[in-house]
């Protein structure tokens, strides 16, 4: 019998209305059937935003510092609960036991950093252009935040939206992806375990056509905060557009790694394979594109693809594996379609481009590390997000032209350049259009209180993380207090 888990909606574990339920498989074993997930419809989100909206009544009235100490407590579970739930991570989306220890340290980083400032949450003081007057501004909550999460960090991803929703005194329906339901499972046990009161959090699992659809669109849905594919994300703020709703998109990304000729090669070397293959190449901050000055791309090219052959594919649970299966069948034809068009183009395979499967991995959807050599610019290949581990090599003449290449996309999350030489480090600097940029390290490796987030078609502004989410997750408030006891009057002409 395989396990049955839940929607969690006002303090309670429940099934969908439906009865409805899709299966969890494990990525490394397709036989492995982690469980059975409710497939939730409009009613189930209905509750569930109901929930939230009760909830948000009193929630917004506990102190910052209170709701902070909660997520405290928060991250106090996460961290007793971390080999756990790495364990449940891996066997659900298969990238390594590291990586999703990583991953659950992130979210303890989030509770950690977030409770902290409960007790700033800072707002402004200024000078009124009257007298007798004193002028402030204030965060105050926005209201239901529906929260729309993508698979590749099931743990980070949906705290670093729920604890500043939390702490800002907003309440929340999270909707994790389709294929890792059980991670979020496990955060909302911590979250009732911690205290968090009843309604304030919600769980509604299902498909994002059916559950997350009908959040995004729901009229008590006063925010949305979504991270997955452009493709989606342009639904969902088309959605949030017609009804002038609040939303917040994190997207893809075609992240490049400068490596300049007087770099240091074996580090540049490191940070290449880690960039591109770490995660099976599923990360928003991947590095998809490697941009080599052309005196030492023979070397370096050489170098790489000596290590990306001796990269051992498996079982992210055996701690020996270094890169583990693509989420699913889909996922894997998509890159496997890639691989086909990169040939078509023109681009040479210098490695991989195909399907891993030896042994006891047949069952999985494992892919080979993949190297393409020749590659321009305006190659699909080197254009659009692949979301595997397929990395174009592009040749440069310059630094100029490295710059240009790497902002030949639509679009502008993570980018890295390796150089010894500080004037061309702070020009990258200035010049890379990224929200992110690494000097000497791979395109991935964001830090909790730094801004997170892209610009161009990698999403719509805002900034994840850091103090930039709390923009996100309140409205500004300006309060002025007038104790002249007359009236006076303001934004006329009052200069005599
Ligand atoms: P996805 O867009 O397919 O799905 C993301 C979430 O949206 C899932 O929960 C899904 O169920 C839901 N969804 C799907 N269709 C929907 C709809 N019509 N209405 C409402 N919700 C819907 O993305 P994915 O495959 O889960 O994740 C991979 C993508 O996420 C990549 O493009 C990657 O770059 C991006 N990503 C971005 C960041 C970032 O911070 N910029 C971080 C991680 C992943």
């Amino acid at each position: 019998m395989a396990d049955r888990f839940k929607n969690f909606i006002d303090g309670k574990w429940v099934e969908a209305k439906s009865g409805k339920t899709f299966d969890n498989r494990n990525p490394a074993n397709r036989n492995d059937l982690i469980g059975l997930f409710p497939a939730s419809g409009q009613q189930d989100v209905d509750d569930a935003v109901r929930s939230a909206k009760h909830a948000f009544a009193k929630w917004r009235l506990v102190p910052a510092p209170k709701r902070g100490e909660m997520l405290y407590r928060v991250g106090e579970l996460l961290r007793q609960h971390k080999e756990e739930i790495a364990r449940i991570m891996t066997r659900e989306m298969g990238k390594i036991l590291k990586e999703t220890r990583g991953d659950v340290q992130e979210g303890i980083d989030t509770a950690f950093y977030t409770a902290g400032e409960g007790r700033r949450l800072f707002g402004e003081t200024t000078a009124s252009e009257l007298p007798d007057k004193f002028a402030m501004s204030v965060r105050a909550p926005v209201g239901v935040c529906a929260l729309i999460t993508p698979w590749n960090f099931p743990m980070a991803i949906p705290t670093w939206k729920l604890f500043p929703a939390l702490l800002c005194g907003n309440t929340a329906v999270l909707k994790p992806a389709e294929d890792t339901p059980h991670t979020a499972v496990k955060l909302l046990e911590i979250l009732e375990e911690a205290g968090i009161p009843v309604g304030v959090v919600n769980l509604v699992h299902g498909r994002g056509e059916e559950a997350g659809a009908a959040l995004a669109r729901h009229s008590d849905v006063k925010l949305v905060s979504f991270t997955g594919s452009a493709a989606v994300g342009r639904e969902i703020a088309s959605a949030c557009g017609e009804n002038l709703k609040r939303v917040s998109l994190e997207l893809g990304g075609k992240n490049a790694q400068i490596v300049m000729e007087d770099a240091d090669l074996n580090l540049a070397l490191e940070g290449a394979l880690w960039g591109a293959f770490g995660t099976t190449g599923q990360r928003c901050t991947a590095t998809s594109r490697l941009i080599l000055h052309r005196d030492i791309k023979p070397k370096l090219t050489d170098m790489l693809v000596a290590r990306a052959e001796k990269i051992k594919i498996g079982d992210g649970l055996d701690e020996s594996v270094e890169t583990g299966p693509l989420i699913n069948q889909p996922a894997r034809e998509k890159v496997h379609r890639y691989v086909q068009i990169g040939k078509q183009e023109g681009a040479r395979l210098l490695t991989g481009g195909e399907i891993y499967e030896a042994g006891k991995w047949i069952d999985g959807y494992f892919y080979r590390p993949t190297i393409f050599d020749q590659v321009t610019p305006s190659m699909r290949i080197a254009q659009e997000e692949i979301f595997g581990p397929v990395l174009s090599i592009i040749e440069v003449k310059s630094f100029e032209e490295a710059i240009e290449v790497l902002n030949g996309t639509a679009y502008g999350l993570s980018s890295s350049i390796y150089t010894n030489d500080v004037a061309r480090a702070f020009r990258a600097m200035r010049d890379i259009e990224a929200g992110i940029t690494y000097v000497n390290g791979p395109t991935i490796g964001a830090e909790v209180h730094l801004p997170f987030g892209g610009v161009k078609d990698t999403g719509n502004g805002h900034r994840e993380a850091g103090t930039t989410v709390y923009d996100i997750f309140s409205e500004w408030k300006s309060i002025y207090v007038d104790y002249s006891g007359k009236l006076q009057k303001a934004q006329i002409d009052n200069a005599e």
